[in-house]
């Protein structure tokens, strides 16, 4: 494994930090204050070419490796993880996807106008009722007339009320289990179905999050994606893809927190002294340095086996796992290096700790995270079976 990066990778690197300081991290503190979802940042992400930049070119693309991916969403997670959210949903969750299941035709359909964030997508797994647990999803797709009836309830979907296109994944035959879950594509304007917006969330407040209804949806049989039973393998498959962004978005974090707690302990003064020539205020900062470094080796690890076409499940699992949990640590010695003035959104310190904590919760917690691990190493399986 090669740790330079290409001069492609560089470039790519150059633009997103570029944008990033100069684009994104003026708006964060206000769009976060109103809890305003930045399209406007999103739409030009997607002018760029990096709201599809992994599919192929035919769709749209850039053909970025999974290096790349990480370098993408480190650099956008570095200054804001509302923006990097929406991205990974897109990217992730809801375009790698089309491109792995979909048929030729779902491809041609979606996938440009994705990739150009002409439209935008979400992934509705999540239901009241079954979050750790996706087999137990209750939002029901009967049969009819050629095509498909949905009904149910999907909450805590990020760009769930601003998408165009809803993944949806639902149960065909309670009896099947998992096996009888299938994925659909579900446009918005569909009759019967509708999204209200979730309020009041800790962080990533300027993330879109809300709850889908679906009441008597009827869908085509070719916004079918994949087969029938296909569509738990669909999910797992994603949110895979998914905790891969999720974990490069928080080394951005932990980057921010560096560059914030660097400046400011140089810049502050007590005892005569800039307090970063304390040892103890020092040792803060070298810890999520190491932890951060640590966090992208293991990020780009798990690009390296998914570039190779390996498996990488449970390095996808161990990466998610310590970068979140290590994002989480940073923005809190962040926030002890401001003192006082890291307790308020005068400095962004507070927003990194607010918005690196659902990253332990969504796609998987930490501890389902370890489950996955510990499935690996034990052989035993605490989900179900031996
Ligand atoms: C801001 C935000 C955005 C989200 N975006 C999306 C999205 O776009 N699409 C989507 O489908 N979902 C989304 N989610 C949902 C997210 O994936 C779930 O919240 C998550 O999977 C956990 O499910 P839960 O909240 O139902 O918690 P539960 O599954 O009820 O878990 C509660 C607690 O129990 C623990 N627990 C559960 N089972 C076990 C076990 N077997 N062993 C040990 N501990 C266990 C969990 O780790 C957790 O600590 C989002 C959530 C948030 C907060």
């Amino acid at each position: 494994m090669d740790l330079e990066l290409t001069p492609e990778q560089q470039m790519i690197k150059k633009t997103l930090h570029e944008f990033t300081d100069e684009v994104i991290i003026p708006q964060a503190r206000e769009n976060d204050r109103q809890e305003r979802f930045p399209k406007d940042i999103i739409n030009q992400l997607g002018e760029m070419g990096f709201s599809g930049a992994p599919l192929p070119q035919e769709y749209g693309g850039m053909g970025l490796d999974y290096i790349g991916e990480a370098i993408l969403f480190e650099e956008i997670g570095r200054g804001d993880s509302s923006v990097r959210t929406c991205l990974s949903v897109q990217i992730s969750l809801v375009e790698l996807p089309i491109l792995r299941w979909g048929t030729k035709e779902q491809k041609k359909k979606h996938l440009p106008r994705l990739a150009k964030a002409e439209i935008l997508g979400c992934f509705g797994l999540t239901e009241p009722g079954a979050g750790s647990d996706p087999a137990s999803i209750l939002t029901s797709a009967q049969p009819k007339d050629g095509g498909w009836i949905l009904n149910g309830t999907k909450t805590w979907i990020s760009n769930g009320g601003v998408a165009d296109l809803a993944l949806i994944f639902a149960q065909t035959d309670l009896q099947k289990k998992h096996r009888g879950i299938a994925a659909f594509l579900v446009e918005k304007g569909t009759k019967g179905f509708s999204t209200q917006d979730i309020k009041g969330k800790l962080g990533l407040r300027a993330s879109n999050t809300a709850e889908l209804i679906l009441e008597n949806v009827w869908i085509p049989e070719e916004n079918l994606l994949g087969k029938v039973g296909e569509g738990f393998n669909i999910a797992l498959g994603s949110l895979d893809n998914g905790r891969y962004g999720v974990a490069a978005g928080c080394v951005g974090i932990g980057q921010a927190c560096i560059e914030a707690s660097v400046k400011y302990a140089k810049e502050r003064h007590q005892f005569g002294k800039p307090i970063g020539s304390f040892q103890l205020v020092q040792e803060m900062i070298v810890d999520m340095v190491v932890e951060t470094e640590a966090a992208r080796l293991l990020v780009w690890r798990a690009g390296h086996l998914k570039n190779q076409g390996r498996p990488s499940t449970v390095e996808t699992s161990i990466a998610k796992l310590f970068a979140s949990e290590a994002a989480i640590r940073a923005a809190n010695a962040a926030i002890q290096i401001h003192g006082g003035y890291g307790y308020s959104d005068e400095y962004p310190v507070e927003r990194y700790l607010r918005d690196a904590r659902v990253a332990t919760i969504y796609e998987g917690t930490s501890q389902i995270q370890k489950l996955i691990i510990g499935r690996h190493y034990t052989g035993l399986d605490a989900f179900g079976g031996g």
